[in-house]
């Protein structure tokens, strides 16, 4: 099996490239012919010794995951499907904007965290992404819209910010994530700056410590709940990160953070988190956090069990957030045609051993929305 070179972050690389008795600057050089130019043929990287062309084609290559499908929704979201084998596949969404290009970026095949509200934790879990796999989205991201807009966006980055915010709780794939977060902020790979890539997760608290120390990047935490008893109903991985932890570890994280601020997300679900008493207790609770809040009205799926929160409800509980000082967006709905909204990265994962416990989670929450008087 040839060595697959988009594993390697500039210092894998070169080690790799020690091993074969190659010099450091040979590694770099093909690090910018790999993510800067996008190339993945030896053949045409033109300034590197032929010798050692012919030894990588025999020893390396460049292997993303291969593309399934490629959808573009009618607002210029583009939603991405790649085969990771064995029938399982993740999905990566290209959001255009004015003045940026985001793209959302998985890291793992399913996800075993279950919250309830979210179409990938309904489908368990198969599998972390290796570091090749979730830069290689990325590198597949480039290469396919380049092609497409090549003509009169030359020059300018497409994709300007990475939000790690697709299938995944990126933060227990950590060991992969890392090299992958590397290569993007690596001027010799993808060149962006920490505050334009952004790792959200759902609150695993000693894995954000360690995030501080080897990668410090933006950070979206997924709050969704402005207490334990409802947080551990919504985000069962409350239960053993509880809020007031999660809390500190947020303070932990701004002493190095690239930007002052955590942005907090929270979904907006009709009766179950979106009353002003819980807009008000959120408050308490962000009370100490420099923070941004960032309110995601629930993108439905099939059998999710929960509504959208009336516009209403959003507006008023924004309205509360804002007249307290906290920067309070809330997050335009895109490419839910091509189920390319948050919540709604289904890919395909076949290994849906963990079903079962998440089944149970929702149990208790068709009883809440019984108190919350929503009809189904
Ligand atoms: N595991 C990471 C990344 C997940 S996806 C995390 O939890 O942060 C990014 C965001 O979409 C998270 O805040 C997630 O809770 C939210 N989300 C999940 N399902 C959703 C849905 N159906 N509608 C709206 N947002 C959803």
């Amino acid at each position: 099996m040839p060595v697959n070179l988009l594993d390697f972050d500039a210092e894998g690389l070169t080690a790799w490239f020690a091993q074969q008795g190659e010099k450091p600057f040979r590694a770099k050089q093909v690090l910018r012919w790999v993510h800067q130019a996008g190339e993945g043929d030896f053949t045409r990287m033109t300034d590197i010794a032929k010798s050692l062309r012919e030894k990588l084609l025999l020893t390396a290559a460049v292997s993303p995951a291969p593309t399934l499908s490629d959808r573009l929704s009618d607002d210029g979201t583009r939603k991405f499907l790649f085969d990771v084998g064995n029938g399982n596949a993740v999905e990566t969404v290209f959001i255009p904007e004015n003045d940026r290009g985001t793209l959302c970026v998985s890291s793992q095949a399913g996800c075993a965290l279950e919250c309830a509200f979210c179409s990938t934790g309904r489908q368990g879990f198969n599998r972390n992404l290796t570091t090749a796999e979730i830069i290689g989205q990325l590198w597949q991201a480039n290469r396919l819209l380049g092609q497409s807009l090549a003509a009169d966006k030359r020059g300018e980055r497409i994709i300007s910010n990475v939000v790690m915010m697709g299938m995944g709780e990126p933060l227990t794939n950590f060991d992969n994530l890392i090299p992958a977060l590397r290569l993007m902020l690596d001027d010799h790979a993808y060149g962006l700056s920490r505050r334009r890539v952004t790792v959200s997760t759902a609150g695993i608290v000693p894995a954000m410590d360690r995030l501080a120390d080897a990668c410090p990047v933006a950070l979206a935490v997924s709050l969704h709940a402005p207490n334990d008893a409802l947080r551990d109903q919504l985000v069962p991985i409350n239960r053993k990160y509880p809020l007031a932890d999660l809390m500190a570890a947020c303070q932990r994280y701004l002493k190095v953070a690239p930007r002052d601020f955590i942005t907090f997300e929270y979904v907006m679900l009709d009766g179950i988190n979106d009353r002003e008493a819980d807009a008000r207790e959120l408050l308490r609770l962000v009370r100490d956090v420099p923070c941004k809040l960032n309110l995601i009205p629930f993108n439905p799926f099939p059998n999710s069990g929960f509504k959208r929160s009336p516009r209403e409800n959003v507006r008023r509980f924004a309205e509360i957030l804002i007249e307290a000082g906290i920067v309070t967006t809330t997050r335009k709905t895109r490419g839910d045609d091509i189920d390319a909204a948050c919540g709604q990265l289904a890919g395909q994962v076949l290994d849906r051993s963990r079903r079962t416990t998440a089944e149970k989670v929702v149990i208790p929450l068709k009883s809440m929305f019984q108190q919350a008087g929503v009809t189904q």
